[in-house]
């Protein structure tokens, strides 16, 4: 497999380190640029396992919007992003829908919920 070299800006605080990772067999060979534990970890994730906070909309009816914005409790991989996002996109909530409900426990066995983001009242 090809020797891959990649360059992460770290966003876990305001410093911003440039960090080079180098990439072979789906291993990391290299990493270098960080001034933390923090970044090195950051780093490491995004190559190997990257996570995501989702935020989307659900459905909602009987309710003065006809949506609730919504997001994950955590971050979840990458790559079950767009089947959890098809899965929500069907779910239809009923109103009243409090700010901070969670509105789907533990989605997929994944030990994350579903929460919401803004209310949406009863009519
Ligand atoms: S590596 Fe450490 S110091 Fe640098 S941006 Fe990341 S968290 Fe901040």
């Amino acid at each position: 497999m090809p020797v891959r070299k990649l360059k992460y800006t770290c966003i876990v605080c305001p410093q911003g380190c440039e960090i080079e990772v180098v990439i072979s067999d789906n291993e990391i060979k290299e990493i270098k640029g960080f001034k933390c534990i923090r970044g090195k970890r950051y780093v490491t994730e995004e190559v190997l396992a990257p996570k995501r906070t989702l935020i989307t909309v659900l459905h909602c009816k009987n309710g003065d919007y006809p949506t609730v914005s919504v997001k994950t409790s955590k971050p979840i991989p990458k790559e079950k992003m767009f089947e959890i996002l098809e899965y929500l996109s069907k779910i239809v909530l009923e109103a009243p829908v409090d700010i901070g409900d969670i509105v789907i426990r533990n989605i997929f066995d994944s030990g994350v919920d579903i929460i919401a983001t803004r209310p949406c009242r009863k009519v």
